[in-house]
């Protein structure tokens, strides 16, 4: 539907790239040179523009100002040894956008849009992938109302962008994270499954007054009677139990993360044990208080695998095991890095050429 409209671009005069120091890229502060934009009116996508980044004007009146009628992606391409670009699982990331953009009544994205668009920036801004061992190109879809409304209703004009992000090696210190009691993140009914904006907005009071009390992150539970274990932060949550590896499995206050997804899929390959099902608190104490608990560990596309050190519960702390003998999590880190940078066989041909 889109494949016949073409992608204008306009280029910068000049590339900024020449002045980025890539020796030390903090997270989320520099953006490419160019970026992506479309516009959904009468009910199709139209005027598909790659320009240069920078500033946009929106509506006073805005929905997306004012209720966080907006949604979001978040994925990264990788240089190979050879110079090409690799994304990470893509198609993943518009099979979710579009559920989310369902759950929210905003406009689904083609893939051919998506795809397109998303490959004529990184061919124009490939140069922006950093070529430092760890380091990626993060990649932000997102599509927000386009109304000049203020009334609560279905939006019905759209703007979809993509802007691009050198990020560092993620290096992540092991974390401490919280059992969450009180504050819920996505209740049973709510739109915890979905990438949009306001779940993040309502996260930030819980995660600062836990950042008070020395933890890093918090490990949101249920929001009925905060009884089982849901999300660690903004990444899902795995622990290695007995020799078991085992998750959530996905509700719908659970974010359905794609790293999640590629490591259930390497454990199963593996031949590991793997169980998806409700993980309470009281087993995770348990397993925790017995020395049972061998392995927790977050997994995101921004860390891949984050290590948690310690988990806080009532006010008791309870240390994991050293780092070094995370088995479970190392192997999963070293071959999911590996399969993204080219180094390690895809045999799910996770990796798409852009
Ligand atoms: C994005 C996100 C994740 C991780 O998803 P990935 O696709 O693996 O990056 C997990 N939880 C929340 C709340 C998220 O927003």
């Amino acid at each position: 539907m889109i494949a016949a409209q073409r992608i204008e671009i306009q280029r910068v005069e000049q590339s900024r790239v020449g002045e980025f120091d890539f020796s030390n890229i903090p997270f989320g502060k520099h953006y490419t040179d160019h970026m992506f934009m479309a516009d959904f009116r009468d009910g199709a996508w139209k005027n598909l523009r790659i320009v240069p980044y920078g500033k946009i004007t929106i509506s006073p009146a805005s929905p997306t100002l004012h209720y966080a009628h907006s949604i979001f992606e978040g994925l990264k391409a990788y240089r190979s040894e050879s110079g090409e670009a690799l994304v990470f699982r893509p198609l993943a990331n518009l099979n979710r956008l579009n559920r989310s953009a369902e759950r929210m009544c905003l406009a689904t994205v083609p893939e051919d849009l998506y795809m397109e668009s998303m490959r004529e920036l990184i061919a124009l801004d490939r140069e922006w992938i950093p070529r430092q061992p760890g380091a990626s190109l993060y990649i932000r879809p997102f599509l927000f109302s386009a109304d000049e409304y203020i009334g609560i209703r279905p939006s019905i004009d759209f703007t979809y962008m993509v802007i691009l992000s050198p990020v560092g090696m993620y290096y992540s210190d092991p974390v401490r994270v919280k059992i969450e009691t009180h504050y819920t993140r996505a209740a049973a009914g709510g739109t915890g499954y979905a990438k949009t904006g306001g779940n993040y907005a309502a996260s930030i009071y819980p995660a600062l007054l836990a950042q008070k009390e020395g933890y890093h992150q918090l490990l949101w539970t249920d929001g009925r009677a905060h009884e089982y274990i849901e999300e660690s932060g903004t990444m899902n949550v795995m622990f290695v139990i007995d020799d078991t590896l085992v998750t959530p499995e996905l509700t719908d206050s659970i974010l359905p993360g794609i790293t999640r997804d590629s490591v259930l899929t390497l454990a199963r390959h593996w031949g590991w044990k793997v169980e998806e099902r409700k993980v309470s608190v009281k087993e995770v104490v348990e397993a925790l208080a017995s020395g049972k608990m061998q392995e927790a560990f977050g997994v995101g596309t921004a860390a891949t695998i984050a290590h948690i050190e310690a988990i806080g519960y009532e006010g008791k702390d309870y240390t994991l095991p050293p780092i070094a003998e995370r088995t479970f999590a190392n192997k999963l880190y070293e071959e999911l890095e590996g399969i993204k940078r080219g180094t390690r066989p895809d045999p799910f041909n996770w990796m798409v050429r852009m």
